[in-house]
């Protein structure tokens, strides 16, 4: 049991040891405003004994955002997603997943409130630099999938008075407002009625519109609809793994000639590795704060015997930079940016967790980038949609 707990702890510290980020590198990240635009991690916030203050490791309870990790990877702030699982399209399921998303507001706000020496809540484009320049880390929010509206679109407002800018109508199936891109049919072609409502609402109130998720021709109808450019916050090009979630290139010019910005996602690069053995372990690791010492000691075995008989097929962070390259390519570096899905099924070898994001900046300086460039991918392109969105809807909606 030793020799395999010394094992899982040497494999956990190899890619460490060929860091390429070079000291310039990495000042030059320091001095960017960066952001990711897809941070799952509230859903960790509710775990008792799970504390967003303390350094985490992601071999251990999986999680791969806290606040020291955000200082060791200079991530200054990003989106925080208030997400809710697709259930049935009932009362009784809006009810639920309306609770559902306002216990994960709640606990953002609980979060953001226990560490206020650390971290501030952003709601305007012009916030991230102003929070980012006291040292603090800062806090959007965003809602993926809008399921837990309902019916009754009033409540977005609601989360627009709680601090969310931006919301995507559909998550994994499709629901009450639009066509998901993984769903097994398609009931709207597209929006239905209440989504083209639900559109113009989010674009009335100043959030930026989100379409990772939705389908080719719910994306082909916001990009028609939307009075201000869209996000995709956790995609990629089909052109590297040809998958649902991943967008073609006539689409993501499409995008780009729209004004709007594609997020790159560390998921969706190679078939999905699915293992019973290696899947068994992974879940057990969802409970790793309630398990005792011993228990801990077994689990962190066991996960290095399933990674060592059967390697997970995981891809690596050469990859991403492949689909992040082909993006820029396809689109240009104004309309590309980083949205790795982090606490969300993201991560690659070599970048397991946020704490390596510093690699990013270094590779695309070594691939010729200027530091200007690099820090729009990093968090201007995102802000200038913000900043958009904010400004068509102080002309033309009262709130
Ligand atoms: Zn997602």
């Amino acid at each position: 049991m030793f020799s395999m707990l010394a094992l899982s702890l040497a494999l956990a510290a190899t890619p460490l040891q060929d860091d390429p980020v070079t000291p310039a590198d990495r000042l030059a990240h320091e001095q960017m405003l960066t952001l990711d635009t897809h941070l799952d991690t509230p859903e960790f916030f509710e775990h008792p004994g799970w504390d967003f203050n303390r350094w985490h490791n992601v071999d251990f309870d999986k999680s791969q955002v806290d606040i020291p990790r955000m200082e060791q990877g200079g991530l200054d702030g990003g989106f925080f997603v208030i997400y809710t699982g697709q259930g049935d399209l009932t009362a009784e399921g809006y009810a639920k997943a309306r609770n559902a998303a306002l216990t994960r507001a709640m606990w953002i706000q609980r979060v953001v409130a226990a560490n206020p020496e650390k971290l501030a809540f952003a709601t305007t484009a012009a916030d991230a630099a102003r929070i980012a320049k006291t040292g603090k880390r800062f806090v959007y929010q965003s809602i993926e999938n809008s399921y837990p509206l309902g019916e009754d679109l009033s409540l977005l407002k609601w989360f627009y008075d709680h601090g969310v800018r931006m919301a995507s109508p559909v998550h994994s199936r499709n629901n009450q407002f639009a066509d998901s891109t993984t769903g097994k049919t398609r009931t709207w072609g597209g929006f239905s009625p209440l989504g083209k409502q639900w559109l113009a609402e989010v674009n009335r109130l100043g959030m930026v519109v989100d379409l990772s998720h939705s389908s080719d021709e719910t994306f082909d109808q916001a990009l028609a609809l939307s009075k201000t450019p869209i996000i995709l916050s956790h995609s990629g090009p089909k052109a590297i793994f040809d998958h649902p979630r991943n967008l073609d290139d006539d689409r993501m010019r499409k995008l780009a000639k729209a004004g709007g910005v594609m997020q790159i996602n560390s998921v969706f690069l190679v078939a999905y590795d699915d293992n019973k053995a290696r899947g068994a372990v992974q879940d057990r690791q969802d409970d790793w704060w309630a398990l005792s010492d011993a228990e801990q000691r077994k689990l962190i075995a066991d996960k290095a015997v399933a990674d060592a008989t059967d390697p997970y097929a995981a891809p690596d962070f050469e990859l991403f930079m492949k689909s992040l390259l082909h993006a820029i390519k396809v689109m240009g570096v104004d309309h590309v940016g980083i949205g790795a899905d982090w606490d969300g099924g993201g991560g690659v070898r070599g970048m397991e967790d946020i704490s390596r994001l510093p690699r990013i900046t270094a590779r695309l300086r070594k691939e010729g980038f200027s530091d200007t460039d690099i820090e729009k991918i990093w968090s201007g392109n995102t802000l200038r949609l913000l900043k958009a969105a904010e400004d068509w809807a102080a002309k033309n909606a009262a709130k």
